[in-house]
This record gives C-alpha cells, structure tokens and sequence, in this order.
C-alpha cells in the first residue's frame, strides 16, 4: 500500500536521509533519545501556546508569569534520554537561552493583543485541485473543517482525496484580521535564520498557505511570518502571491517520487551529514554501524 499521509516534516525528512526516512515512517522505529535542542524548541512552543491561550482569557500576562511557566514545563517534561551535541555547552546554557528568547519575544509582542485565531492548529487536506481558485466552490477541507469559522481540524478524517493523498499541517499560531486576512506564524528556535528570499521559497509555509486555500472560505489576503526567537528577528511576507496550483503540482511530484522509492526499499540508503549528530538511529544505521554518536546525556 503506498503511503497516504504526508506532512512537511516528512517531506523534508525524505530529502536529508533516506535510511531515517524509513526508520521513522516504514518502520514505525521509535528514536533512541532526544537532542537537548529539539528539547528546547518543544518548550518555546509550549510556553508562546499558552500565552496565548491565557491572553485570549483576558489575562494580563506579565513577564514573570511567563517565565514561570516556562520553568514548570521545562521541570514536568525533562526526561533521562537528552543529550548535548555541542561541546562547552551545559544544560542550564539552554535553559538560558530559552529565556533570553523568551524575553525578546516579550518585548516585541506584549501585551499580545493580536487577533490570535488558535495556536498549534492541526489542518488536514486532500492533495488535490478541489476548492482552489477556477476549481469551483472553495473551501474542500475534510468533513469536520468548519466552513468560515477559522477553526480547522481533523488531523484524523479518513476521507481521501483523488489520488488518495492526505496533507497535515499543523501550524504553530493563526491569526485572523477579519475579511478573509489571516496571518501564519511559525516559531523558530534553531540557529538558522532565513532571508526574504529564501523565505519566499520556503515548502514549509506553502504547505501551510495551501492548507488555507483549500479549508476556509476566504483567504482574501495571507501573511507568512517567521519568528526566529534565538536571534530576536522576524522574517514576514505580506500578502503572499503563492499560486495553490503551483504548489499541488509540487507536492504531487514529491509524494509520486517518494511513492516510487517506497516501493522500493533496499533503496533507501543512508546519507551521511552533519545532521547524523542529531540523529537517534545510529544503532540500526549501516553508515554509523560500531560508531558512538558524538553526544553526552544532559543533567
Ligand atoms: S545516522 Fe545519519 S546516515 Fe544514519 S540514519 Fe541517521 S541521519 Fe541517516
């Protein structure tokens, strides 16, 4: 059966190595650990989700209140299995850094009276023409998306579309203007930063946009915006001119090749990177066989 479910991330993970790609998404393999920086992301996100969800409560959030928060995630979710790549790093540097990230976030955004729609929303897709522009009525999300409500969900509808393809984004923040303007926000915690014109090719912001063509009935104006939260910077496109179709055909090229290699999976190789430190499969990675990653546990 090919695979019927795709995401960016998936996507994405095809393109670095093939071998992870089958560990993770043939196999089912669980990874063996988690990096201390993955680890950090998780809870920025954590922590931006629920200022939000707090702000929309009428809550007045003050810094302290977020920090606080920040920490109580950081002790409930702390696991044995972290571990440091970098070396001279220690664990409470990363603690750190989260909070200067936290701090510039704060002084940029507060008191954070956007028109924040949802957080970490979940939108599910055919991987089809249905409800873009000259493809008649808009809005062919899967049922349970409701129409006009800037609430999409259902990361489980079984409902496939032509080709029996289902996209899933899930985007970090939706903020809504009013008259079909919406914003998307994607949180970024990593060292790398893009430009404007990387930004504008960027496949993961066209997944998300599509996601918006296809699940709500007016998508007048979108604006992409990256916070990269390590570098206090921002990254954002006003009024995107993606072209839906464009980026249907893309995809359906991407899931065709991947179908392709799928079926054939002796193909399926190892591609060694500098992104091998981060990875958690070395046990089973006939590149890595008899090698210790380069990794230490946090404490
Ligand atoms: S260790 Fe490197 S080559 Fe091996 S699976 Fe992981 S990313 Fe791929």
């Amino acid at each position: 059966m090919p695979s019927d479910r795709f995401s960016y991330s998936r996507l994405q993970l095809f393109d670095q190595c093939l071998a992870k790609y089958r560990f993770i998404y043939l196999d089912g393999r669980p990874a063996g650990g988690e990096s201390i920086e993955s680890y950090l992301g998780g809870r920025l996100h954590e922590a931006l989700e629920w200022l939000y969800r707090e702000r929309r409560t009428g809550r007045n959030i003050l810094f302290d209140d977020l920090l606080n928060q920040y920490r109580s995630l950081w002790k409930e979710a702390w696991h044995g299995n972290i571990h440091i790549i970098r070396t001279g790093w220690q664990t409470d540097d990363y603690y750190q850094l989260g909070q200067r990230c936290l701090a510039g976030f704060y002084r940029r955004h507060a008191p954070f009276d956007e028109p924040v729609d949802g957080t970490e929303r979940i939108i599910s897709f055919t991987l089809d023409r249905d409800g873009l522009p000259g493809q008649g009525p808009p809005g062919q999300g899967l049922p349970g998306t409701p129409r006009g409500s800037g609430l999409p969900v259902a990361g489980t509808a079984r409902v496939q579309g032509q080709d029996g393809c289902i996209m899933t984004a899930i985007l970090d923040r939706l903020d809504q203007h009013g008259q079909g303007w919406w914003s998307i926000h994607d949180y970024k915690s990593g060292r790398k930063m893009l430009t404007p014109s990387q930004a504008e090719k960027d496949l993961q912001m066209k997944v998300y946009y599509l996601a918006l063509v296809k699940t709500l009935e007016n998508t007048e104006r979108v604006d992409v915006v990256w916070h990269f939260l390590r570098h206090d910077r921002e990254v954002v496109l006003e009024q995107v001119q993606w072209n839906p179709q464009r980026i249907v055909t893309m995809l359906e090229k991407r899931v065709e090749k991947i179908r392709e290699r799928e079926a054939q999976p002796r193909t399926l190789q190892p591609r060694e990177s500098p992104l091998c430190n981060w990875c958690y499969y070395w046990d089973v990675c006939p590149a890595k066989a008899g090698q210790t990653r380069p990794a230490r546990l946090a404490k």
